[in-house]
Parts: C-alpha cells; sequence; structure tokens
C-alpha cells in the first residue's frame, strides 16, 4: 500500500454510475477493517516521527506507535481533546507541535472562531487539501451531485470550514458552482433573487439558514415549491436535517431531497458522516476515509452498534496536521449497514438518527435528559408552528424551569390558547417535562443566517442566598 495515497485529479465516474469507486464503498466490513488498519498503522507512526506533540503525548503508552499491529493497540492510544488542541497551540503558537510538514507547505489555514474562547487553529496542506476535495467529490456522489449540476453555496465564507469543504468537493466534480455566502445585511433577499435568475440544482447550508431563506422567498411572492428547481439541498452544522419534521418541512417547501452531513472541522473532510440520495434519514459512516469510534461518554469504552455515544475521529491520510482518536463531544446512535436497510448497497456503518446534540448541550431538567433537537422535533410536527423558537431552563425555587418560547403560525386559525395547550402537551409527552409555554406571533424572534443558538440556560448564572 502507497500511503498517503495521490488525488487523482482528472479522475471522474460515469454520470450514470451509482458509485465513485464501487469496491471501496460496497466491500464487505471485514475487508474494509483491513484496509483501515493498515492506514492506521501508517498515520500514527507517521504523526509519531513528525509531530513532537505526539511523541509526547504518547510517551506513557504500552504500546509501539510506530507499529499498531491491532485495534487493541490502538485503543490504547489516549484520547485528544479539544482542550489538548487549545493548551498545545497556546504553548507553541499558532499551530501547535501538531504540524508535521514545514509552516511554508501549509496552503489554506482555517480554525474556529473562537467565540467561547481560544480559537483553534488549523494548517492544511496543499496535498491534504486536494485529498479533501477528491473525498468530499465522491461522498457528494453519493448524494446525487454531478458534474452538469449548478449549485449555490449560502454559508458565509468566513473561516467557518463547511463552506470551502462543500466548495472543495463540488468543485473537484466539475459543478457549476456559484459561491453565493451569507452573513451580510440584505443578503438572503439578494440570495432569493438570485435563485430565481440562476435555477440551481442544488444548495448547501444549514438547516436553519434553509428555512430562512424559503420563507423569505415566500414573502417576496415566491412559491419556493413551484418557482425554484432544487433537486438536492446539503447540509452541516446543526442537527436539523436529521430530525425528521424538519427535514420535511425543507423537503416540502422546496419540493427537493434533504441530505445531512457533518463532523468536526478539526477533522476536515468533515463529509465523512453523509446521508445518500436513497437513505430517508440519518448518515453513513465512510470509515475508511475518517476512522470512527463510538465511545462511552464517561467511561470512553467502545460502542457496539445499537448503542448511543460519543464519535471520536482519526484522520487516515493527513500529512500536514494529523488528529488521532480526536473526542468531538458529540452524541449519536450507530447501527450496522445491513440493520439501516439502505438501498445504495454501501457498507458502511450508519448514524440512523444523524448526530442529534452535544454532551455539553444536553439539559438535564427534573432528572430527564434533554436534547434541544428532540424539541426541534416536536415543534416542526406541529401544523400552526410559525417556524422559530427559544428554549430557556432556570431555576424556580428549588425546581428547574423548562420554559418555551414558541412562534404561532400567521395564517392559522387556531387560538393562542389551543396553541398554547397543543405546545404543551406534545412536549411533555416527548421529554417528560411539562413547560411553561409562551406564544408569539410568526417573526417575532430573530432569524439566523446561519447556525441557530435557541437555547440559555440560565442555572449556571443562579445565586443562592
Ligand atoms: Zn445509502
Amino acid at each position: 500500500m502507497s500511503w498517503p495515497s495521490t488525488p487523482k485529479s482528472d479522475y471522474r465516474p460515469d454520470p450514470s454510475s451509482e458509485y465513485w469507486d464501487a469496491h471501496q464503498e460496497t466491500r464487505s466490513p471485514a475487508e474494509r477493517r483491513e484496509d483501515i488498519l493498515e492506514k492506521i498503522n501508517e498515520q500514527v507512526r507517521y504523526a509519531y516521527d513528525n509531530s513532537e506533540f505526539y511523541r509526547e503525548f504518547y510517551a506513557d503508552v504500552d504500546i509501539n506507535p510506530r507499529d499498531i499491529t491491532s485495534f487493541e493497540e490502538f485503543e490504547q492510544l489516549p484520547i485528544l481533546r479539544s482542550e489538548d488542541i487549545k493548551q498545545e497551540q497556546k504553548k507553541h503558537p499558532p499551530f501547535g507541535r501538531f504540524l508535521c510538514i514545514d509552516e511554508e507547505d501549509i496552503a489554506r489555514v482555517y480554525g474556529t472562531s473562537g467565540t467561547t474562547g481560544q480559537p483553534k487553529v488549523f494548517g492544511i496542506g496543499e496535498e491534504d487539501w486536494n485529498r479533501i476535495g477528491e473525498w468530499h467529490a465522491q461522498i457528494l456522489w453519493s448524494v446525487g451531485i454531478r458534474p452538469d449540476d449548478r449549485i449555490i453555496i449560502t454559508s458565509p465564507f468566513i473561516q467557518y470550514l463547511g463552506s470551502w469543504g462543500a466548495l472543495a468537493g463540488v468543485d473537484h466534480i466539475g459543478c457549476t458552482t456559484f459561491p453565493f455566502g451569507a452573513g451580510m445585511e440584505g443578503q438572503t433577499q439578494q440570495a432569493v433573487e438570485w435563485i430565481s435568475n440562476l435555477q440551481p440544482d442544488a444548495l448547501y447550508g444549514t438547516p436553519s439558514y434553509a428555512l430562512y431563506l424559503g420563507e423569505t422567498a415566500k414573502e417576496n411572492g415566491y412559491i419556493p415549491a413551484e418557482d425554484f428547481s432544487f433537486k438536492v439541498m446539503f447540509f452541516s452544522g446543526e442537527p436539523g436535517a436529521s430530525i425528521p419534521s424538519t427535514r420535511q418541512e425543507i423537503e416540502t417547501m422546496f419540493d427537493c431531497e434533504v441530505i445531512d452531513q457533518g463532523s468536526m472541522a478539526e477533522m476536515t473532510p468533515w463529509m465523512s458522516n453523509s446521508g445518500c440520495q436513497h437513505l430517508d434519514n440519518g448518515m453513513h459512516v465512510w470509515n475508511d476515509i475518517v476512522y470512527t469510534e463510538l465511545l462511552d461518554p464517561s467511561t470512553e469504552a467502545h460502542l457496539e452498534y445499537g448503542e448511543e455515544g460519543v464519535p471520536t475521529y482519526t484522520h487516515l491520510e493527513r500529512t500536514s496536521q494529523p488528529m488521532i482518536r480526536y473526542w468531538s463531544g458529540d452524541i449519536t446512535m450507530w447501527e450496522r449497514h445491513d440493520e439501516t436497510g439502505c438501498d445504495c448497497g454501501r457498507t458502511y456503518p450508519t448514524l440512523p438518527k444523524g448526530v442529534y446534540g452535544r454532551v455539553d448541550d444536553m439539559l438535564v431538567v427534573r432528572g430527564k435528559n434533554i436534547f434541544p433537537s428532540e424539541i426541534e422535533d416536536q415543534l416542526h410536527a406541529l401544523d400552526d408552528f410559525g417556524d422559530e423558537f427559544r428554549i430557556v431552563v432556570e431555576k424556580e425555587g428549588a425546581l428547574d424551569s423548562l420554559q418555551l418560547v414558541v412562534e404561532i403560525a400567521d395564517n392559522t386559525v387556531t387560538s393562542v390558547d389551543e396553541f398554547h395547550d397543543v405546545v404543551r402537551t406534545a412536549i411533555k409527552s416527548e421529554v417528560g417535562v411539562t413547560p411553561n409555554v409562551t406564544i408569539v406571533p410568526q417573526g417575532e424572534l430573530d432569524r439566523t443566517q446561519f447556525k441557530a443558538d435557541r437555547v440559555k440556560d440560565k442555572r449556571d448564572l443562579a445565586v443562592d442566598i
């Protein structure tokens, strides 16, 4: 095996082909595991030989990081967390000692926004960036994107890797690409006009933004399902595309297929979790592109199929800034490929409910574990929902109080009182806690042009006196 692989810049399958690489995508899981283990061995040895950080990080392990011969050995390597990256990059700015190539060979620099503290920095070499483009192309092929498609990207072209990763993939396929962006004042209004004018076949963005775009189109006299010609929308950055009612709402609004995608910016190629054009909900885990383990949130023990835990990712072919056993902090549940029953024929594991929360986002209210995505699912399933909501958790005396602010649709005949009771009953039956509900008119709550921020947990701020 030659490691790392060389991207084949001019390769494209026949447009009628289901697969980019039929053997890779449909081989038996056992055969795939052999290939993954070889790549893990090469990747870990490379990182150990070239990164002072990893030599220190693995100083106390009982196995030889230069010769990993089994998954059991690999699982003895310590888990890398976000905090480890931040501390290392603080001590050795800007990249930390993760970097395995010369700084002058970095082609792209990306990072996290740092809104919740110190930003993380990702240096990506040219060959790595080309491989990311090729893998994203391969995965987007499974989504149904083809060279004659016209694509609009409606997420911000800032340090957010989502936009750039989607762009690299559609460019590699050879699509006609319109990197429109988002986030500027009045840009959504313009997006509606451009979409009407250009009639793109596909859109990339966030699910929240797609709903906002649809609402804006309607306010301007368009009927998105009739006046636009989207066949598919692919999303990342939020769980919405695998929340059944949100997904259904977007599919109905635009009369198109919705595809969920995404892992972590640290791990780009982040499309290694992706729906395909046959999967009704959720994502396949392309674990021969980014190796993925599912670990128990508390004990870090390996979880079998059918269980819920934290996806932990390992680059398999990264020469610039490899991430090995990177703890995502997300929560998901996985299934064996043959339990999912997807018609595509791929033999990857599947996350049937997508990535539906973060360990840190799980709200524990009166002893119940609640993910904001569960509340979103219930609300979008209600006919009179006005498309936006907020969750506030506070202390009321000794008890936690779950408060919801929910918009009621403009065009409904249902009264506010009736809708209030419907919301309260629906949420109580889903999460087991009766919420205090406030109903507000549609349009009252701010819309997002990027990722939604709908949850406020005020309990940490409470001071007992
Ligand atoms: Zn599939």
